[in-house]
């Protein structure tokens, strides 16, 4: 990883901490992310979750959605951390291929253990505003 001296286990253990703030008293299904800039700085999210459950939202997306808020927008990775290493939802690769389209993605279990792969290799044939020509 590329962006200041944050490590692929440093960005994971963050996720894993981000983790511990879910929302998740429907699903119990608690997830965390960490998304790094450019700048070495580290943004997280937690799902939070809705008893109008269209109105949840995905860990992913209050990360990379906050990110912008903090005017952070050249995104290098993020980590997403569930139970089971469970991989990001659809609606989620769309924002990343919006957000932040050369992140690494590392995906990691409770315990730390990670895979790492790219939105590329998550969201193949994406759509994004050059399709909007
Ligand atoms: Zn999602």
């Amino acid at each position: 990883m590329s962006a200041g001296r944050v490590t692929a286990e440093e960005l994971v253990a963050q996720a894993l901490a981000a983790r511990q703030r879910a929302y998740a008293p429907y699903s119990h299904y608690a997830v965390g992310a960490a998304v790094l800039a450019a700048d070495g700085s580290v943004i997280l999210g937690c799902n939070v979750e809705n008893a109008a459950y269209p109105a949840t939202i995905c860990a992913e997306r209050v990360a990379l959605t906050s990110a912008v808020a903090q005017d952070k927008r050249d995104l290098v990775a993020i980590a997403v951390a569930t139970e089971n290493g469970g991989s990001p939802c659809g609606a989620c690769r769309q924002v990343m291929a919006e957000l932040g389209p050369r992140m690494t993605v590392y995906i990691t279990n409770a315990a730390g253990d990670y895979r790492t792969t790219t939105v590329r290799d998550l969201l193949p044939d994406w759509f994004t505003g050059e399709d909007l020509v």
